[in-house]
Parts: structure tokens; sequence; C-alpha cells
């Protein structure tokens, strides 16, 4: 289990976890990125600078279903 450093819930381990790999809490969806195994460490990762807009999906108005 780890802990979130935000919402303070604890969160279960992948068992496949890797250094690098990011922690995404359940409770609020703060996200970590695992910077040691062993002890488990990881670092709060700054919302603030992700900036990825290349994704944006066009979801207009035109749904086949209505
Ligand atoms: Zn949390």
């Amino acid at each position: 289990m780890w802990d979130c450093l935000s919402c303070k819930s604890e969160n279960e381990i992948d068992p496949d976890i890797e250094e690098g790999q990011i922690l995404e809490c359940l409770e609020c969806g703060a996200e970590y990125e695992v910077s040691c195994l062993d002890p488990l460490a990881f670092e709060a990762i700054d919302m603030a600078v992700v900036d990825d807009d290349d994704d944006a999906d066009p979801d207009g108005d035109d749904d086949p279903w209505d």
C-alpha cells in the first residue's frame, strides 16, 4: 500500500511496478512518479506543467445514435 500525499488515502501497489512508473490515486486522481522501489518512494507530478492538447477529441453534436 502507499498513502496519497494529497488526500492520505491508501492505494494498492501494482505488482509489476517499475521505477519511473506513474502512480495514480484512485481517490483524488493525484499522480506520482516512482523514484525508488526499495523502499518505495515517489514524487508528486506537477500537473501545472502538463500541457497535452495534442489528443483533443473533436466530439461535437454529430452523435449517430441520437
Ligand atoms: Zn489522493
